[in-house]
């Protein structure tokens, strides 16, 4: 079993569809998780806030253009008006929670989510009735059966154990091999719908591949592969052809946008590679993830931005700082804050964080147990993996650099921003 993710952009249209259509070529065991259309999750997002604020008028006009959208894909897939029950019966039950909910604050994720869940039913009930029409018998799954999260709107967590008996029930009781199912989307406990977080969808395939034992899963996606460092800031980056699972997920949380920060953790877990793909042009390799210690190829330029510096430095200069540590990192985990390097001297340490609206709550409370601190705002976190001399020479110097701490292949860099 394969697994292949299609992120909305890449089933936006027609054309999209035929793309995908092309991709599964003659796969014969896969496992298809599609997302939402084009933007249709931020169309649902207002239809919901039509539905909050008590404007049906809003949110039905929201719908109807999100009909005519889908539509418009239907019509060019079919090459003629063509009408599917199924998607209409969707629209009818969206149309139905929209205007007829009573509402409650209370209930605002649930109805969230119960609203936004439609853009993946959509998409993968016109993909699969598509590919069934071309040829390619396969099961629709609806994954609010199967994939079962805590219980918790809008960024639900998937309890696996709990989906693995259902999914695999689901796969074996279908007598097609090619699967078409919903990614972003579960269910609760309480069996209302619940979603897994914008993005969520490469998390829903992990999920699936880690729960089937995948031989790999592959993202196809309008980009060549992963780049070694965001083009936006850094121009010159080029494409990585192999990363390990560490490096992706330092990626994924440093804000380059290739995959959903929870899709590794669950391929880790079963040793899956992870392929990210260009959906243009099959025959690229793209970047494999996977657990394979290569050492790194190209150095890896992650930037943390919207950092906080904070020097601590006790009042009555005693110079042992470890005994305090307990106490300043308790109160880093009561404020939330996430630490992301650490510096220490006999009679100071400085902890990069990053910037919340908890950072002054904590600077007053580190200050009540006695410490000076110091806060300087606006910084940013350059870590070079694998860096070469040329690099340290560029980034790890000048005088906007604070601190810098460098082992055998990875410097990090403390620095104003920039
Ligand atoms: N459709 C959802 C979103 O746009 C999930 C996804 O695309 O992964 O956030
Ligand atoms: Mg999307």
């Amino acid at each position: 079993m394969k697994v292949y993710k299609f992120g909305g952009a890449s089933v936006k249209t027609a054309d999209g569809v035929r793309n995908l259509h092309k991709i599964i070529g003659d796969e014969e065991n896969l496992f298809v998780i599609v997302s939402a259309m084009g933007k249709t999750t931020n169309a649902l997002e207002r239809v919901f806030s039509g539905l909050q604020q008590g404007d049906k008028a809003a949110s039905l006009s929201e719908i109807e253009e999100l009909r005519s959208y889908h539509q418009a894909i239907i019509d060019d897939l079919w090459r003629k008006p063509a009408k599917l029950p199924r998607v209409e019966a969707l629209f009818a039950e969206l149309e139905k929670v929209a205007t007829e909910t009573d509402y409650r604050v209370e209930d605002a994720e649930l109805w969230y989510d119960t609203i936004v869940a439609y853009g993946e039913l959509l998409s993968t009930t016109i993909v699969s009735e598509f590919l069934n029409r071309v040829g390619i018998a396969n099961a629709w799954i609806d994954m609010r059966k199967v994939i079962l999260t805590e219980q918790r709107h809008k960024d639900a967590a998937v309890d696996i154990e709990a989906s693995k008996p259902l999914l695999r029930a689901a796969v074996e009781a279908a007598p097609e091999h090619i699967y078409i199912g919903q990614g972003f989307i579960g269910a609760a406990p309480d069996g209302t719908t619940t979603t897994l977080g914008r993005e969520g969808s490469d998390y829903s395939a992990a999920v699936v591949a880690n729960i089937l034992g995948a031989e790999s899963m592959s993202v196809w996606k309008d980009v060549d592969g992963v780049l070694n460092a965001d083009p936006k800031i850094f121009p010159d980056a080029v494409k990585i052809d192999e990363l390990h699972y560490l490096d992706a997920i330092e990626l994924a949380y440093s804000g380059a946008q290739i995959i959903h920060p929870k899709t590794i953790k669950p391929l880790q877990n079963k040793n899956i590679p992870l392929y990210v793909r260009p959906f243009g042009d099959k025959r690229k390799p793209g970047t494999v993830i996977r657990g394979m210690l290569a050492p790194v190829q190209i150095p890896i330029l992650i930037l943390k931005k919207n950092q906080v510096l904070l020097t601590l430095r006790s009042r009555d200069f005693s110079f042992v700082l470890e005994e305090k540590f307990s106490k300043i990192f308790g109160l880093m985990d009561r404020f939330r804050l996430k630490v992301n390097l650490i510096h220490n001297s006999a009679v100071q340490l400085s902890l990069c964080v990053d910037n919340t609206w908890h950072i002054e709550e904590a600077v007053q409370a580190l200050r009540e147990e006695g410490f000076d601190v110091m806060k300087l705002s606006d910084m940013e976190l350059l870590t070079i993996r694998g860096y070469t001399p040329e690099l340290f020479e560029k980034y790890a110097f000048g005088k906007e650099v604070f601190i810098r701490q460098t082992t055998q292949s990875t410097v990090r860099i403390i620095r104003r921003r920039v």
